[in-house]
């Protein structure tokens, strides 16, 4: 969807994105079976500074991938990740050192992500130490404000993984990413293995971090719900593309792509007599051999004949901005 990709002042670009793995594990599995996963198939667009682009699609619709190609965590089998305008593909040595602390990953599971044998303290310190951000005599003041600035008290740097709850070791995750002082963070699905109870304050602190800090984020999600509340824009992939782009308010009050129709229906609304929902069937198809012409034609309830097995859509943008790659709006671009 090239006419995602066109704003200016944008942190990060993403342009033709594209990443297939081997469909067996070992030299000689692949061998024999050449075909390909494509988890990432050719997508586009780009987060402005200071905004979050939030991006949802069931498992398996590449969104991790992605995050991972930002974070230059894995190469891209083709396109290009473009962060403040320059190609991050051949970036090496000391330019990698920096791309690596100014680019910054949340993960899911606190519980894995952190190591078990290591206090808070120890956690948060070693990406200082890493990067040789702060002196031996001030890293104990800049461990407590770290601290602080996730909602823990300094107490906590003792502390092991295994003697705090979910959202405590997940607020040291999110010191240990914000330690670098990074400019990009991704988020992964970083409230998913919480209580839903403690999902709202995650997210409301990494908003307050955002306001005090001028941090971008690209938050990853499978539940629209969760990325309605921090998102400035959402982009909803499936089957390792971008099927709809569009501002967080006319997603949830017009969404244009019956995939994005299915994806809100999902979400629990508190009166049941609103409108009748979009019900979604069925298992994500394989990404080694994805359905022909548009990816979502087996599942779509909209479908408008043969065109949408034989043709891939292309990305259209509506007149409200939205952009959406699907043959409904074939004659409605501008
Ligand atoms: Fe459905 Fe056709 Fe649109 Fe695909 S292109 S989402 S099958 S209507």
């Amino acid at each position: 969807m090239s006419s995602l990709n066109s704003n200016d002042g944008s942190l990060v670009e993403v342009i033709g994105l594209k990443k297939y793995f081997p469909a067996r594990g070992d030299w000689f599995a692949q061998m024999l079976d050449r075909r390909q996963i494509k988890a990432v198939d050719g997508i586009s667009f780009s987060v402005p500074t200071g905004t979050t682009l939030g991006l949802v699609g069931e498992s398996g619709s590449g969104k991790t991938t992605t995050g991972r190609l930002i974070a230059r965590l894995t190469k891209p089998t083709a396109g290009q990740v473009r962060y403040k305008s320059k190609d991050i593909a051949p970036v090496s040595g000391r330019q990698l050192k920096g791309l690596r602390r100014s680019v910054q990953m949340i993960f899911q599971d606190p519980s894995s992500s952190l190591n078990r044998r290591k206090t808070a303290g120890q956690i948060v310190k070693e990406p200082l130490r890493i990067h040789e951000l702060v002196s031996k005599q001030a890293m104990e003041s800049r461990l407590v404000e770290l601290m602080e600035m996730v909602g823990l008290s300094h107490h906590f740097l003792n502390r092991y993984p295994h003697e705090m709850s979910g959202g405590q070791r997940q607020r040291v995750g999110i010191a240990r990413a914000l330690a670098v002082e990074p400019e990009f963070v991704i988020c992964d699905e970083p409230v998913t293995a919480l209580d839903v109870s403690i999902q709202a304050q995650i997210l409301n602190l990494l908003m307050d971090l955002q306001d005090q800090l001028d941090l971008t984020y690209l938050f990853i999600a499978h539940d629209l719900s969760v990325v309605k509340h921090v998102s400035d824009r959402v982009a909803v992939m499936y089957l390792g593309k971008i099927v709809e782009i569009a501002d967080t308010d006319a997603l949830f009050s017009d969404p244009k792509h019956p995939y994005s129709r299915a994806l809100l229906g999902a979400i629990p609304r508190p009166d049941p007599r609103a409108g009748k929902r979009m019900v979604l069937h069925g298992e994500v198809p394989s990404p080694i051999n994805p359905p022909s012409g548009c990816r979502f034609h087996p599942r779509c309830p909209e479908q408008i004949g043969e065109i949408c097995w034989q043709k891939e859509p292309d990305g259209i943008t509506l007149p409200n901005g939205t952009s959406v790659a699907c043959h409904l709006y074939a004659d409605e671009g501008r």
